[in-house]
């Protein structure tokens, strides 16, 4: 009996993610307590869900201690950016919403660079893969 309770609790542990943060465990909060009495430690948060830095931390704060230790390393090995990237006309084009005088919805598709407005169906407006950028 005893047994199989130590197992499922094992079971939903390993359920859990850990934060990233690289200080998480420095942090006093009661929730980071954990342990039996006499051998009680702060322990880095552990989440079925986490809802920063793409479900890796806890909080913003966790997110930036990993960023300010690992970012630089981390840009670089995916790629340093060298040269300004360019949003050109051909891919300017953002679908937008306005109200017309009579309370309705009017979609439009507007180009942010040339200031160029063409009318867009509600079915073109909510439908992700319609596009005029190429
Ligand atoms: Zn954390």
């Amino acid at each position: 009996m005893s047994f199989c309770i130590l197992i499922r609790k094992q079971n939903k542990v390993s359920d859990l993610r850990l934060c990233q943060g690289t200080q998480c465990h420095t942090y006093y909060t009661q929730d980071r307590l954990k342990g039996q009495k006499g051998s009680k430690t702060y322990q880095t948060r552990r989440r079925s869900s986490m809802y920063y830095g793409g479900g890796n931390f806890c909080s913003t704060r966790c997110q930036d201690d990993w960023f300010r230790e690992y970012g630089d390393k981390a840009i670089d090995h995916f790629g340093r950016l060298t040269e300004p990237k360019h949003l050109t006309e051909d891919n300017a084009w953002h679908k937008q919403y306005d109200w017309n005088s009579n309370d309705e919805r009017i979609y439009v598709y507007r180009n942010a660079i040339t200031k160029e407005q063409r009318s867009l169906t509600r079915e073109q407006y909510n439908d992700n893969n319609y596009t005029l950028n190429t």
